[in-house]
């Protein structure tokens, strides 16, 4: 008995919430807007047409692995972030809202005029694309330790139609050739690793190592922070992502590598999320 979209949609949010999904409904819904190819409007539009027993087959696949935890963006093999659709693989994290105030921030600071832009640990090549797409006349390069990221950043390049950003394998400032920016942006890794959060929710399929950072979450954070003066122009800026609670500790590290003007901005949530300087 074929099932209507209306009816597919209401089982798949019950067994997903059963399931402790956080967002039931829309995770149905962007998962049966994958298996048709259509809109979110469609859905609702056209509630009543029925699914073909092949739509709903692979449906319900799709819920299966979401029931046991998987998140959506690896499902569905992509994100969403600024104004980009970015391939995500499970070899790195997941683009979050929460980083678009990073961008924001990043481009109320940056001089106008031709200038450089460096993201330590792009993953995805989030940052750093939203950044390019913004500002042609910039050239932003994105670093990543691992070789699955900078293959995966460039990629989301080429399909985003972006010119101006290229892409490198690099640990940190490894691999970074001598040269000023006007901006170093960064979402390092930044979690305790005794912290429970990271045994709930999307992050359990995510890669520890775009996650977890020793010394409370602080070492990665640490290291950028030292190391920023010799790579930035002598206004340069330094910006970077961090937890909401870790807002006093990274102001103290930027301070004592000798960064002036650093504050802590809030993320759309009202959180302590980026500190700059
Ligand atoms: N904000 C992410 C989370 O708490 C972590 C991102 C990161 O470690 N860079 O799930």
């Amino acid at each position: 008995m074929p099932i209507s979209i209306e009816n597919a949609l209401r089982d798949a949010a019950l067994l997903l919430a059963e399931h402790q999904s956080p967002s039931p409904r829309i995770d149905a819904s962007v998962l049966l807007c994958h298996v048709l190819g259509k809109p979110s409007s469609y859905l609702y539009t056209w509630s009543d047409k029925a699914l073909s027993d092949e739509e709903e087959t692979v449906f319900n696949a799709l819920l299966e692995r979401r029931k046991v935890g998987e998140p959506v963006a690896y499902i569905i093999g992509y994100r969403d972030f600024w104004s980009l659709r970015l391939s995500v693989e499970p070899s790195t994290l997941i683009p979050r809202p929460d980083t678009e105030s990073l961008v924001e921030l990043a481009l109320e600071r940056l001089p106008q005029g031709e200038g450089s832009v460096l993201d330590l640990g792009t993953g995805t090549g989030a940052i750093a694309l939203a950044i390019a797409s913004e500002r042609k006349d910039m050239a932003v390069t994105g670093v990543d330790l691992r070789d699955e990221a900078v293959a995966l950043a460039e990629r989301n390049k080429v399909e985003n139609g972006i010119t101006n950003a290229q892409f490198m394998q690099s640990s940190w400032f490894g691999n970074i050739p001598e040269h000023r920016f006007a901006m170093i942006v960064s979402n390092p890794p930044y979690i305790d690793p005794e912290d429970p959060h990271l045994s709930q929710g999307d992050v359990r399929f995510e890669p520890k190592s775009a996650l977890i950072a020793d010394d409370h979450g602080l070492a990665d954070i640490r290291v950028i922070c030292q190391q920023s003066p010799e790579y930035l122009t002598d206004n340069g800026w330094l910006l970077i992502e961090h937890g909401y609670d870790q807002g006093e500790a990274v102001r103290t590290i930027f301070s004592e590598a000798g960064f002036s003007d650093v504050e802590t901005q809030h993320d759309y949530a009202g959180l302590d999320r980026v500190t700059l300087g």
